[in-house]
C-alpha cells in the first residue's frame, strides 16, 4: 500500500484553465459577425458590450462607477494617476505579491515604499502603522487572495489619512465578513487576465464611488470625449474640469472582451463555490504534516481559493529545492516564492531592484517559505485528493531526513 502511494504520479495540467462557456462563445461571434469591436462603435441604440459589462459588475459590487481597462496592471496605474500619484511620490504598498503591482507605481513614476507580510500572508499592520507618515497611497494587494482584516486595515488607514487602493486580482467575487472586496478603499481594481477568476485573456476592472475619481479615470483610458457613451460612469458635470486637463493613456476595454466576460460574471458564484471545494480538498489533505504549516483564516475572510499556500517554515534550501523537484516529478507543480531567483511568475520584493528596499527579517521568513500553486477548475475533488497525498509524502520524507 505504502508503496503504491508513492509511486502515484499526477497528470494534470496547473495552467489550463476550463473553456469557455457557450454563452460566452456565443456572445464572440455575435461581436465578431457585426465587427464593431471598439467600444465606442455603437450601432443606433445599441448598448455595446464594454458599457454593459460595467452596469453589470457595478451593480454586482454596488459600486456606482465601474470601468473597464486593458489589464489589471493598467487599472492598478489608473487608480494613482486618478488619485493624483506623481513622480517621485511614494506609494505603500505589500512586500508579498506580485510584479504588476510595484509595476503599477514605477509606471507612474512612484516610488513602491514595502510592506511586511504575517506568516497568515496578509499585509501587517503593525509594519503599515510605522510606515505609513512615508506615503498618501496603500495599494493593497489582496495577494493569492487572502484578505486582512478589513477592519482594522481601513482604521490604520483613516487614523494616517492615507487613501487605499484595492489589488483585487486574486479576489473577485470575495469578502470581508458583508463587504465586496475592492468596495473598502477609493478603488477596487480587477483582472480578467486568464489566470484570474474571469477570462477574457487580457483585461481589467475598476470600481469607484466617487465621480471625479471615475471621471478622471475614464479619461485616462482613453475616452476621447465619449464619455457620454459610458453607463456606468461620471455624470457629464464631472468631466468639465477634466476632460481637457487629463492626459489620455489608452487602455480601453474592448467589445469581444466584454461580450465573452459577461456571461462569465453571471455565474461568477458558482465558480468561486467550485473553487473553494478545491482547496478545501487540498488542505484538509495537508493537515497534520510533519514540517508543513497551513495557513489560518478567520471567520470573516470568505476568500475565493483558486490557488493553494502553506509554509516551510525555516526549512534550509536545499530540502525546499528537494521537495519542489520531487513533487514535480510526481506532476505536482509547487512554485517557491522564496526561490533566490524568481522563476515564472514568482517574485519577492528584493528582486525588484528597480525599488529600494531594506530587509525585513520577519516577512523574509516567510516569503523563504511560503510554496504556492494553482487549482484551475479543471482538477476534480479526487484529482485534489491526490494532489495533497503527493505533497504529504514528500514534504513528510524530506521533513524526515531535515
Ligand atoms: C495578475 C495580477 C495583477 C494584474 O494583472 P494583469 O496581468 O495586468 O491583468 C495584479 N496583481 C496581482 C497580484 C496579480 O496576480
Amino acid at each position: 500500500m505504502t508503496t503504491d502511494i508513492q509511486a502515484e504520479v499526477f497528470t494534470g495540467n496547473f495552467t489550463q484553465q476550463e473553456p469557455l462557456p457557450q454563452a460566452a462563445v456565443d456572445a464572440a461571434m455575435a461581436v465578431l459577425n457585426h465587427g464593431r469591436l471598439h467600444r465606442y462603435n455603437e450601432a443606433p441604440d445599441e448598448v455595446a458590450e464594454a458599457a454593459a459589462l460595467e452596469v453589470e459588475f457595478a451593480e454586482m459590487m454596488g459600486a456606482k462607477y465601474c470601468l473597464g481597462v486593458a489589464s489589471g496592471g493598467y487599472a492598478l496605474a489608473t487608480a494613482l494617476r486618478a488619485l493624483g500619484v506623481k513622480p517621485g511620490d511614494n506609494v505603500l504598498t505589500n512586500a508579498f505579491t506580485l510584479a504588476p503591482v510595484p509595476g503599477s507605481i514605477a509606471a507612474v513614476g512612484a516610488v513602491p515604499i514595502f510592506v511586511g507580510v504575517t506568516q497568515d500572508l496578509v499585509i501587517d499592520l503593525d509594519d503599515l502603522a510605522a510606515k505609513a507618515s512615508q506615503a498618501n497611497v496603500l495599494m493593497l494587494s489582496h495577494m493569492r487572495g487572502h484578505i486582512v482584516d478589513m477592519d482594522k486595515l481601513m482604521a490604520v488607514a483613516r487614523a494616517h489619512g492615507l487613501q487605499v487602493v484595492e489589488d483585487c486580482a486574486h479576489t473577485m467575487g470575495a469578502k470581508w465578513a458583508h463587504t465586496w472586496s475592492g468596495r473598502f478603499g477609493a478603488i477596487g481594481c480587477y483582472s480578467t487576465q486568464t489566470y484570474k477568476h474571469v477570462n477574457s485573456g487580457e483585461g481589467g476592472l475598476l470600481v469607484t464611488d466617487d465621480e471625479d475619481l471615475m471621471a478622471k479615470a475614464t479619461m485616462l483610458s482613453g475616452s476621447y470625449m465619449l464619455y457620454g457613451k459610458h453607463r456606468a460612469g461620471a455624470g457629464d458635470q464631472a468631466f468639465e474640469d477634466v476632460r481637457l486637463s487629463t492626459p489620455n493613456i489608452s487602455g480601453r476595454m474592448d467589445n469581444l472582451r466584454a461580450a465573452i466576460l459577461r456571461p462569465q460574471l453571471a455565474d461568477l458564484s458558482r465558480q468561486c463555490a467550485r473553487w473553494n471545494e478545491r482547496y478545501a480538498a487540498v488542505d484538509a489533505g495537508l493537515a497534520e504534516t510533519p514540517g508543513l504549516t497551513r495557513i489560518s483564516r478567520p471567520e470573516q475572510e470568505k476568500f475565493v481559493a483558486s490557488s493553494h499556500q502553506f509554509l516551510l517554515l525555516d526549512w534550509p534550501d536545499d530540502a525546499i529545492r528537494s521537495v519542489v523537484d520531487r513533487c514535480l516529478a510526481r506532476g505536482v507543480e509547487l512554485k517557491w516564492f522564496g526561490a533566490p531567483d524568481p522563476v515564472g511568475f514568482t517574485s519577492r520584493y528584493s528582486s525588484w531592484t528597480y525599488a529600494p528596499s531594506q530587509p525585513m527579517p520577519t516577512s523574509d521568513r516567510v516569503l523563504r517559505a511560503v510554496m504556492d500553486m494553482r487549482l484551475p477548475l479543471t482538477f476534480s475533488l479526487e484529482d485534489c485528493h491526490q494532489i495533497a497525498r503527493i505533497i504529504r509524502a514528500e514534504v513528510g520524507a524530506a521533513f524526515q531526513n531535515l
